[in-house]
C-alpha cells in the first residue's frame, strides 16, 4: 500500500531537476521559474476508451486544458473503430472495394503505422483487425479463443502491405475485402504527439499527461527537476520496478497484463503475434519505450512486445531515436544503455534483476 501511495505521487506530482548547462536551458528555466502552484491545472476526461489525465502549469490553463480535450475529441472521431462514421470505419467498411479520402491525420496515422510495420518485419500490424476482433477485442463483446481455422483463414487479411496509401491524393484503400485497420496500438501516441505540438504552440512550457498509461512530458516542472515516471511491475499493479526521470517526450509501455481475459485457466492477451494469429509469446511480460516522438514509441512498445528480446535488441541498435525497458517472464528488468543513464531499478525487493544492454554487444 506504501508503495502504491509513493506511485501515485510520483505520477500525480512528478519532480524536475536542471542538470548540465546551455543557453537553451537557462532561457527554458527562467520561462519555467514564473510558474508555481497557483499555475497549476489538472483534468481528467474519458476517451478512446481509456481515462486520460492532465496537469499542466500555465496561467490560462483551464482554458489550455479544454483545447487539448477538443483536440483529443477530435483525433477520436476520425480514428475510432467503433464510431461507424469515423474515416477509419470508413475505410473499413470500403475494403476491397476502392480508395477513400481522408483527412491530413487519418493519413498520416496510417502512414506512420506502415512504417513501423516496415521497420519491426510487420511484427506491428495495423491490420490486424480481423484477428484482434476473432477473439473479441475491441468488439466489446464476449472475449474467446478462437479455432485455430478461423485464424488459418483470417491471417491472409492482415497485412498492411495490403493497405495502399496515395499520397498525391490522400485517398487509402484496403486491397482485399475483409480486411480492415485497427489503430489500437498507435493512436494514443499520435494523440499525443497532436496534443503536445497543440500545447506548445499555445506557450506551454511544463505540463505531463497520460493517455491511459502512455505518458508524455512537456519539459520539466516548474522548479526545474525532471519528471519522474513510474515503470510498473506487470506481475502487481500497486507496484513499480524502477523509475525514470525524463523531460520532453513519451515513455509508453506495452504489456499482456494490460487487458487480457482467461479461458479454461489459460490466459490469453490483447497483443497478437500477426505471424501466428495468438496472443504474443516472446518472453515479455513488457516493453517501455521512452522516445521524443509518441506516434513511434506507442507503435514500438507494441512490435517490440511482439518482436521478444532478441530482435527487439537488434532493432534498438540499429536505431537512434528511442531507448527502453523490457520485464521479462524470467524475472529481469533489463535498460538499453541510454535508458540505463536516467532509469533508477527498484524491483530488487521483488526478485527482479537488473541489466542493461550495451549498443556494441553484450550485457551487464
Ligand atoms: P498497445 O497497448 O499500444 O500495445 O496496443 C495494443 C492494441 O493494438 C490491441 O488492443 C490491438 O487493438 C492492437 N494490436 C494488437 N496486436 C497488434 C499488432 N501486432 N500490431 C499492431 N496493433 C496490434
Ligand atoms: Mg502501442
Amino acid at each position: 500500500m506504501m508503495k502504491r501511495n509513493k506511485l501515485m505521487a510520483i505520477l500525480l506530482c512528478c519532480v524536475f531537476v536542471f542538470g548540465g548547462c546551455s543557453e537553451k536551458r537557462e532561457a527554458a528555466q527562467q520561462m519555467l521559474s514564473k510558474y508555481s502552484e497557483k499555475d497549476l491545472h489538472e483534468m481528467t476526461t474519458f476517451a478512446m476508451d481509456t481515462v486520460m489525465q492532465f496537469t499542466i502549469y500555465n496561467e490560462d490553463g483551464e482554458q489550455l486544458l479544454i483545447d487539448a480535450e477538443q483536440e483529443i475529441r477530435r483525433l477520436e472521431r476520425l480514428f475510432s473503430v467503433t464510431m461507424e462514421d469515423s474515416e477509419i470505419s470508413q475505410l473499413n467498411q470500403q475494403a476491397g472495394e476502392g480508395a477513400v479520402s481522408l483527412s491530413k491525420d487519418t493519413f498520416q496515422v496510417l502512414k506512420r503505422g506502415k512504417e513501423i510495420g516496415e521497420l519491426t518485419n510487420q511484427a506491428f500490424d495495423i491490420a490486424i483487425s480481423p484477428v484482434v476482433k476473432a477473439w473479441g477485442f475491441t468488439t466489446g463483446g464476449e472475449k474467446h479463443v478462437p479455432s485455430l481455422k478461423t485464424l488459418e483463414s483470417l491471417l491472409p487479411l492482415t497485412n498492411a502491405k495490403d493497405l495502399q496509401l496515395n499520397e498525391i491524393d490522400a485517398t487509402a484503400q484496403l486491397l482485399k475485402k475483409g480486411m480492415a485497420v485497427d489503430l489500437g496500438g498507435i493512436a494514443k501516441g499520435y494523440t499525443s504527439d497532436a496534443v503536445t505540438a497543440l500545447l506548445k504552440e499555445k506557450g506551454v512550457v511544463s505540463g505531463l499527461f497520460s493517455l491511459g498509461g502512455n505518458i508524455s512530458a512537456i519539459g520539466r516542472k516548474p522548479d526545474g527537476k525532471k519528471w519522474k515516471i513510474a515503470v510498473e511491475n506487470p506481475l502487481d499493479a500497486n507496484d513499480y520496478v524502477g523509475l525514470l526521470e525524463v523531460e520532453d517526450c513519451s515513455v509508453i509501455t506495452s504489456g499482456g497484463y494490460q487487458r487480457f481475459f482467461e479461458e479454461n485457466g489459460k490466459r490469453y492477451h490483447h497483443i497478437i503475434d500477426s505471424k501466428t494469429g495468438y496472443p504474443a509469446d516472446k518472453g515479455l511480460l513488457s516493453v517501455t519505450i521512452i522516445s521524443k516522438d509518441g506516434t513511434k514509441a506507442d507503435g514500438l512498445s507494441t512490435a517490440l512486445f511482439v518482436m521478444g528480446l532478441e530482435d527487439a535488441v537488434r532493432l534498438w541498435r540499429n536505431s537512434h531515436d528511442f531507448e527502453a525497458i523490457f520485464v521479462t517472464t524470467e524475472g529481469k528488468v533489463i535498460a538499453t544503455e541510454g535508458a540505463a543513464t536516467f532509469f533508477t531499478f527498484e524491483g530488487r525487493d521483488n526478485d527482479f534483476k537488473f541489466e542493461t544492454v550495451k549498443r556494441e554487444g553484450g550485457v551487464s
